[in-house]
């Protein structure tokens, strides 16, 4: 079948998160291996023009997240994550390098890594590195070269475009740079034995000795934490997060209509209390997605937003897994029964950087908000 490219907003981005959302849920069993990669999944993405479809509507492309509130990219993230965490995982951070490019990129560079995208490359965010060891972008007799590595990289020997952050001598900031890779090389995975998300094939890349043209360079050193778009993005991740969440609300559910345990009044009390939280957390996302895409708050509050987001779906998460695992018992815990990969993947992906600090970073600014509570966000509401 043809590869479907959007070139406008009749692309139905929806339909084909459906369309992938189901047959990744068959595959993602076989897939959770040390060494597992949904590859046929990220070819249905391309197939059906998700890879395509955030390029800016200005740039020819369907804007998948540029809709109002967002309510489009978030609906896209939680589906492609109720299929798989692993494949929601890797399209997150294609969505995420496609946004840092129209964000960032000039005129030529958005049309080169544009095109690339309509035509399959698999974009990926690595931004994590061992302390101490990063990854350098340095000149030689030869022009630019890469050495070092990033670890805990998505799609490692699978992404064929990665967009990095290197530290530059003398530079202010980090610059961020999209390189391109050939399948299969440079990645070890030998490190990524994981409790879940096994599939996500999050390895270690090693970028030495890679020479780098001056095209690669996106934007101006520390452009990439630049706020409040560096804090803001994470309502992306907890829109992924909040599809394995409900993935997990489900096979609990059908678990206890095919074992006829659901008239028990704790088993009840105990899925509505899981209910309670899944609707909190999409009424999270939906207030995250709003406020960034409305971009109507000052930086500092719009950060605190996200921070709570994050941390709500997180905590939605957690609640659901030990629900969950009350409500089945031993059997969720067994090999084969859908609750066991379900639940691995999830309280992996739920592990995202400083969580503590995305808590008292949002109460400071709530504390020195002053006013009324009910108005702390105005103005970012859905
Ligand atoms: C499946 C998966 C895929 C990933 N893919 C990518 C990718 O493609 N690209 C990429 O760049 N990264 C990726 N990451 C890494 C991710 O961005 C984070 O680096 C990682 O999830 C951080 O998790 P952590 O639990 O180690 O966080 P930490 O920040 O180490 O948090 C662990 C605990 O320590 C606390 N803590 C944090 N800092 C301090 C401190 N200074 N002092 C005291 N306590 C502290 C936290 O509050 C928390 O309680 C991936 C992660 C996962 C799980």
């Amino acid at each position: 079948m043809d590869q479907i490219t959007p070139v406008n907003l009749a692309y139905d981005a929806l339909a084909a998160a459906r369309e992938v959302a189901v047959s990744a849920r068959i595959n993602a069993d076989a897939q959770d291996r040390d060494d597992g990669f949904p590859a046929s999944d990220v070819a249905d993405l391309a197939r059906l023009g998700l890879l395509a479809a955030p390029i800016p509507v200005r740039e020819g492309g369907a804007g998948l997240g540029e809709e109002p509130g967002g309510a489009k990219l978030a609906e896209v993230l939680r589906l492609v994550g109720y299929g798989s965490l692993a494949l929601g995982r890797l399209y997150e951070g294609h969505v995420n390098a496609l946004h840092l490019v129209a964000l960032y990129g000039d005129a030529g560079q958005r049309e080169r890594l544009f095109e690339d995208a309509r035509s399959g490359h698999l974009f990926g965010v690595w931004n994590t590195e061992r302390a101490g060891g990063g990854l350098v972008l340095e000149g030689g007799p030869d022009g630019l070269h890469l050495r070092g590595a990033k670890t805990f990289a998505s799609g490692a020997g699978h992404v064929t475009r990665a967009l990095v952050t290197a530290h530059r001598a003398n530079a202010d900031g980090p610059v961020m740079l999209v390189v391109p890779l050939r399948a299969g090389t440079r990645a070890d995975l030998s490190d990524w034995r994981a409790h879940g998300m096994r599939a996500s094939a999050t390895g270690t890349v090693d970028f030495t000795d890679l020479p780098v043209t001056d095209d690669a360079i996106l934007g101006e050193p520390g452009d990439y934490h630049r706020q409040p778009v560096f804090s803001g993005g994470a309502w992306r991740f907890a829109a992924v997060q909040l599809g394995g969440i409900e993935a997990v609300f489900d096979a609990w559910r059908e678990h206890l209509t095919r074992h006829g345990r659901g008239g028990d009044p704790h088993q009840l009390a105990r899925l509505g209390e899981g209910a309670l939280a899944v609707e909190g957390a999409r009424n999270w996302i939906a207030r995250g997605a709003a406020t960034v895409t409305q971009g109507t708050l000052p930086s500092g509050r719009l950060i605190a937003c996200i921070n709570l987001v994050r941390l709500a779906v997180e905590r939605a998460g957690l609640d659901v897994l030990q629900l969950a695992q009350r409500s089945v018992g031993l059997q969720g815990f067994l090999r084969g029964h859908p609750l066991e990969r379900l639940s691995r993947d999830l309280a992996t992906y739920l592990r995202q950087p400083a969580p503590d600090g995305a808590l008292v970073g949002a109460a400071e600014e709530i504390l020195a908000a002053g006013g009324m509570a009910g108005d702390l966000w105005h103005g970012g509401g859905p």
